[in-house]
Parts: C-alpha cells; structure tokens; sequence
C-alpha cells in the first residue's frame, strides 16, 4: 500500500473505498458488504461515506461491513452543510456514529459549503474532537478562495484534507487548489477518480490501456495515484472491480505513460471554477 500523510504525521492508505449509491438495495447488500471486506483485507481500509449517502444507509452498510474489523478501518463521514451548526453537527454526528455502530468517526468533512458560518462549523468539530467522537476534520467542494477563508478563520488552520472531484478528465485544480494544499502539507482527496465509470468509455484511454495491457480503470487510478499528496476513494460494488482497483497500485506510470495521458487529457492552462458532482 502507499501512504499519505496528514500535516499532523498520521499517514492513511493513498487507495480507500467510496460508497456513495452502497446500501440502497437490498439485493445488492451482501455483495457490497463483501466487496468492502474485501478492499480491507486488501489494505484498502480507508472508507469514505456521508449521512447523505441514501439518507444514512450507506453509513448502515458501512457499520455492518466494518463490524469486527473497525480497528483495520480508517471511517471518513461527512455532515450535511445543512445540518453544519454548531449544535446540529453535533447531533449528525452522533446520528452517523450510531449508524456505522462505531464510537468514533476517524475523519469528518463538511460536505459542502452553505449558509452556516465556518466558524460554527469549526467549533461544533472541536467540541466532538474534545469528546473523543472524531479524530481529525475537514472539508470537501472547497475552492481555493473557500478554503483560504477555512484556513483564516479561528481554528481552521487544523483542516485534514479538501475533498474534491479529481481524475483524468476533471484535472482543473492542478492550477490552483492542488499546489494551495500542497504547501500546506494538506492532502487532497480525490472523488469520483474515475469519473463514476464514463471515463472507462474514453476511445483513446481504451487504446492507450490496451497498448499496455492493463485495464483502463486500473490505468486511471494509477494516474490518480502517480500524483503527489492524493488519496483516491473509487467505490466498487463489485468485488472484480475491487481486486482491479487494488492493482493500480501495483503498476506505476513512466514518463512515457504520463506523457501519453497528458495528450488525451491536458493539464489546465488557466484558472477554471472547481467542478463537482
Ligand atoms: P467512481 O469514479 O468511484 O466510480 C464508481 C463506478 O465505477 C461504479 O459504477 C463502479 O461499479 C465502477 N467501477 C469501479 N471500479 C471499476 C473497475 N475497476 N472497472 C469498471 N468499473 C468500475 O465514482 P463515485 O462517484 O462513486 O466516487 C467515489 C466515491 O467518492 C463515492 O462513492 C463517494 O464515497 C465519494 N464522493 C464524494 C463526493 C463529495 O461531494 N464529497 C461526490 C461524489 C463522490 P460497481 O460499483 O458496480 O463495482
């Protein structure tokens, strides 16, 4: 597995799992149940979830896939911008603990910015810090004007990590966001690296794939795992998808590779609003 560290030292698995769409049907539980199993055994134990994530069920899923394993597990969550008051991201977070059956969320982001000031935000994550109900916090969405106002603001110099979309086609925050972080020592969470499967559809990252011989999933997220400072959650239902996942790490990308991929998908040559999902 490779590592990536947060400023404070403690270093996480630079390939984890999402869940977003996990547990919302029924025939599918024990499939994605196992398919998380697997990508823990595998060392893949960071897992990414949301109490959006079907109204809570992904967290469900996620509490009964890590039962018994919780220590292996490195439990990332996000709290609605909603909910994100002071009192109410308390009483979220305890509703997400009680869901994943932990008494601990390791990492807790914002989802995305709204109305409630960082500053109440900030406090509500410091108090659950105090009492033991979270490790570390951080945001997710932010731009860079976003987050020089998180990081400006009392306390929010602490931040973990920005959660944002990244992968092939989506390399806009190479510009600004991504070398932001980078002198801050906060690692970048990348969602959706492979741009929920449409990338896989991609003529010339097939060919390119094929000329390797490697799969273009794999070949995508050994991109994302080429870059500095990036943890990449691809989420995988299907256990095949998630041994292939796990291969990337074992398949780093030359020069010419690189090269390769830089001529199907440019780097950005100016600043351009971050994209989400
Ligand atoms: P991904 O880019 O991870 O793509 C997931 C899709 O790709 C699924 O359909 C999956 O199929 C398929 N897939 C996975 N591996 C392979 C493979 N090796 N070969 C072919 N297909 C494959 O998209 P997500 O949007 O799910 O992003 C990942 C995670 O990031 C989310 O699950 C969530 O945890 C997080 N996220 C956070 C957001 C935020 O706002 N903070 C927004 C969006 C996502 P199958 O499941 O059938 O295996």
């Amino acid at each position: 597995m490779k590592f990536v560290s947060f400023s404070d030292g403690e270093q996480v698995p630079a390939l984890g799992m999402g869940t977003w769409a996990m547990g919302e049907s029924r025939a599918l539980r024990e499939q994605e149940i196992r398919s998380l199993q697997r990508g823990i055994e595998l060392g893949m134990s960071l897992i990414d979830t949301a109490e959006m994530y079907g109204d809570g069920a992904a967290e469900t899923l996620v509490g009964k896939a890590i039962a018994g394993r919780r220590e292996q597990v490195f439990l990332v969550s996000k709290v609605y911008p909603h909910h994100a008051s002071r009192q109410g991201t308390i009483a979220a977070c305890e509703r997400s603990l009680t869901r994943l059956a932990t008494d601990c969320i390791d990492l807790y982001l914002l989802h995305w910015r709204g109305n409630v000031p960082f500053g109440e935000t900030i406090a509500a994550f410091e108090r659950l810090q105090r009492d033991g109900k979270i490790r570390h916090w951080g945001a997710s969405n932010l731009d860079p004007a976003d987050m020089a106002e998180l990081v400006a603001t009392p306390g929010g110099d602490r931040v973990a990590t920005d959660q944002v979309l990244y992968n092939l086609s989506r390399r806009g925050i190479e510009w600004d966001l991504l070398p932001w972080c980078g002198e801050r020592k906060i690692p970048l969470m990348a969602y959706s690296p492979i741009e929920q499967a449409r990338l896989l559809d991609e003529p010339r990252l097939q060919k390119l794939a094929a000329q390797i011989g490697q799969p273009a999933a794999q070949l995508a997220l050994a991109w994302v795992l080429s870059r500095r400072n990036v943890i990449a959650i691809p989420k995988a239902a299907q256990g095949a998808h998630v041994d292939e996942n796990y291969g990337a790490l074992a398949c780093p990308l030359g020069d010419d590779v690189l090269q390769a991929l830089d001529a199907i998908f440019p780097p950005p040559r100016r600043a351009k609003p971050l994209e989400m999902l």
